[in-house]
């Protein structure tokens, strides 16, 4: 018997047409199927439309959109397409591996970095291909799909602006390759257990990302401290803070702490992660303060992350845990000490 799958669409490059003001989205998610008549083969698909968005327009509360339609949805239907926007992909996709955990089903993401309706348009191959791997069987939790690769919902990054070849898996194997119908399976990381599917329905935007660079000034954390509950700081390398007398990033980070702000340090460089212990400007950084550190996950998924983690406590403690507990493979350096 053929599965059933749902089509969610939320808007982006795939569902845009040309405007006066450049590319919109416009294309409703039941003539997205259109390109990939042979997906009638393959599986059932039902549509809906939830956003239509481009995805800078994105907001964490748009993803509790996509959580409630897959819940609504989730014992009707065998698997869950999304389509989406590139450009905040990454988020949503660390952000679903959070909100919906243990998903005995496939969430697969996808999009594509030319509008359908473009005749070089990569549109119906990520579509056909989302399809393909959604309907696998043993397929279990949140993917994204794009340019043939199936990469872990955690371990996602846009690397590319406008190559087909758009996304990365960063610190982590790409799991699968698609090419026509056929799949090469790396990895199946369904280790999920039985466990029953969860999902939640909140989420804490309170949370900052600082990029440093040289000159900049720590009383920016002032500011930040009034506005947000946590802050993860894309330190360079290995991951340290500045503390010289003329910009002392480390005292001001302390009084952030000492505020009960979550801090968490990360690094700018896309691969291998961060090593505080690795020198003395990140060995001193974590001795005096209370922080946590993002080791081998990505930037986006330690935002999804905390923004979940937020909706259940603020206490460092707890946060330390639920942060350092590994979800959908977003970590997996062993617990630090
Ligand atoms: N600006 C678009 C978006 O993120 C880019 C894309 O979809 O490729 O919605």
């Amino acid at each position: 018997m053929k599965k059933k799958i749902l089509l969610i669409s939320t808007g982006g490059t795939i569902a845009s047409q040309k405007t006066s003001m450049g590319l919109t989205p416009g294309i409703p998610s039941q003539r997205l199927l259109e390109w990939i008549p042979e997906v009638k083969d393959l599986c059932d698909v039902d549509t809906t439309q939830i956003l239509n968005l481009d995805s800078t327009n994105m907001q964490p509360e748009d993803w509790l959109l996509m959580v409630r339609a897959i819940r609504d949805a989730y014992d009707r239907y065998d698997g869950f397409v999304i389509t989406h926007g590139t450009d905040t992909m990454a988020y949503t996709a660390a952000a679903l591996s959070y909100l919906i955990q243990n998903s005995q089903k496939p969430i697969v993401i996808t999009g594509s970095q030319r509008p359908m309706e473009v005749g070089t348009t990569d549109g119906p191959q990520n579509l056909l291909d989302s399809f393909v791997f959604c309907i696998q069987p043993d397929v279990r939790g949140v993917y994204l799909v794009f340019d043939g690769k199936a990469i872990v919902g955690t371990r996602v990054r846009k690397v590319k602006t406008r190559s087909y070849s758009a996304f990365e898996s960063i610190n982590f194997p790409v799991v699968a390759l698609i090419n026509d119908r056929r799949i090469i399976r790396y990895l199946n990381p369904c280790q999920q257990g039985e466990r029953p599917v969860q999902f939640y329905d909140n989420i804490h935007p309170g949370v900052f990302l600082l990029k440093l660079i040289p000159g900049m000034e720590p009383d920016i954390l002032d500011y930040v401290a009034q506005r947000y509950d946590a802050v993860i700081i894309e330190s360079y390398g290995s991951g340290g803070l500045p503390f010289t007398d003329e910009r002392n990033f480390l005292q001001k980070v302390s009084e952030l702490a000492s505020k009960d702000k979550i801090i968490v340090m990360a690094t700018q460089v896309m691969l291998e992660g961060s090593d505080l212990t690795a020198y003395e400007v990140g060995a001193i950084a974590r001795q005096k303060v209370p922080l946590l550190e993002a080791y081998d996950m990505t930037v986006e998924a330690a935002v999804a992350k905390l923004m979940w983690i937020l909706t259940q406590t603020r206490e460092f403690a707890q946060v330390k845990e639920m942060f350092y507990t590994p979800v959908n493979f977003d970590l997996c350096w062993p617990m630090p000490q």
